[in-house]
């Protein structure tokens, strides 16, 4: 008899987003008139940056004659963008990544999904609580956990982020735990964590011979000096972490899909008996096994984002949403709300002082407008909502209105 993975069936459904659409459509269809603003959305809105477009242009110009033409490509991505990608986003900031240290992928989502292949299935896994749940769910489905009990799956270790905390755990919390998923600038919170803060987790990897997965997807919304943009600015990274990074969020790239993650060389797992293998072979192992490159175009694209002109035109989309979140986050401070997020992040992580579900209806029946209710993303969510600065000027400007009227 053919035996289905049972563990697929511990995930409990998208509950969050289905229950959204479900509370939004029945809304919609009692009022008709309602114009609905959705702030709820995490995914972007303004279209590309034209020096991208005119490379993927070019790109598919390429693959129109044959003196030009690109079939399969190398798994790890082509030469020219790691190599940009090596000076731009390390070697400009004194960071030190390698060229052959970067894989290329179609998005960080996947990366940060198939990247638990590496380990045995009793590696004992934390997340921080809110999550960007990919982390929770891929590790449920290779059976790492029990059942969900209660929104939490048994087995794995949450790690509260909270006011209290500044929405950044401390490794004191991850007793005994071999991975550990960090997310800064962070989803859902909008935090970003200090050198300090990342330079304790590293510490504390390294002398558990632990392993962190720092996921960067916000990096591009870093504006706050001082704010490390990659873990490996952490003085022995290197040694203990990969990390994530996509052109999503920073280049408008959702429908594009292109993302990468380095694993440095001498980074290491450990076998049964002690002896320590290196990570970077085995993930080229799996990326030539299962992965056949991101596609010539997508890399063409992400190249030009380095250039001056796509660096300035990616950079000018970015603020345009952190000024979004700047007029939103000073519009609900002003209400009195308690405001996380924004400054460095796309996202606001806002105190309700009530259940997230009845904030989220009291918003859509009373302004008309969507948010995401914090305790969707786990049970430290409670209590809050997040908003997305993923939109028109039009639309904060028309929300920002409303929110006068209905809070
Ligand atoms: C959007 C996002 C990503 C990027 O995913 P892609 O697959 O590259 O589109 C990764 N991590 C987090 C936390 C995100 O919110």
């Amino acid at each position: 008899m053919l035996h289905a993975n049972e563990n697929y069936s511990k995930i409990r459904a998208s509950y969050l987003f289905t229950e959204i659409a479900h509370r939004v459509s029945a809304y919609q269809a009692a009022n008709p008139d309602a114009k609905i603003i959705r702030l709820g959305i995490g995914d972007v809105t303004e279209p590309l940056a034209p020096a991208v477009v005119a490379a993927m242009h070019r790109a598919v110009d390429d693959e129109a004659a044959r003196g030009t033409f690109h079939g399969y490509g190398p798994e790890q991505g082509y030469a020219f963008l790691r190599e940009k990608i090596a000076e731009c986003d390390f070697k400009a900031r004194g960071i030190d990544v390698a060229a052959d240290e970067i894989f290329v992928s179609d998005g960080a989502k996947c990366d940060c999904g198939n990247i638990q292949e590496l380990f045995t299935p009793d590696v004992k896994i934390a997340v921080g609580d809110p999550v960007y749940p990919v982390y929770v769910d891929t590790n449920v489905m290779a059976g790492r956990t029990g059942a969900n009990d209660g929104g939490r799956y048994a087995g794995l270790v949450y790690l509260e982020c909270n006011a209290a905390n500044g929405f950044v755990p401390d490794p004191s919390a991850a007793a005994g735990c071999d991975i550990v998923y960090l997310c800064y600038p962070n989803n859902p919170t909008g935090a970003v964590a200090t050198l300090a803060d990342l330079q304790k987790w590293v510490d504390w990897a390294r002398a558990n011979k632990s392993l962190l997965l720092f996921d960067a997807a916000y990096e591009a919304f870093i504006r706050t000096p001082g704010i490390p943009h990659s873990i490996y600015e952490c003085k022995g990274a290197r040694e203990c972490a990969i990390e994530f990074r996509s052109y999503s969020k920073t280049a408008g790239f959702t429908g594009v899909r292109c993302g990468y993650s380095v694993v440095p060389k001498g980074l290491c797992a450990y076998a049964k008996d002690g002896s320590p293998v290196e990570l970077r072979p085995l993930w080229t192992r799996r990326q030539t096994t299962k992965f056949n490159g991101a596609s010539y175009i997508a890399q063409r694209g992400a190249e030009a984002v380095y250039s001056p002109e796509g660096a300035a035109q990616t950079k000018a989309t970015v603020d345009f949403y952190l000024e979004n979140g700047r007029l939103m986050k000073a519009a609900l401070e002003k209400l009195g709300y308690a405001v996380a997020g924004g400054g460095d992040s796309p996202y606001l992580w806002v105190d309700v002082k009530s259940d997230s579900w009845k904030a989220f209806d009291r918003l859509l029946e009373s302004a008309n407008i969507v948010v995401t209710p914090g305790a969707g993303f786990g049970r430290a969510g409670e209590g809050y909502i997040r908003i997305s600065s993923f939109n028109s000027r039009e639309n904060v400007l028309e929300a920002i209105e409303r929110f006068g009227k209905a809070l």
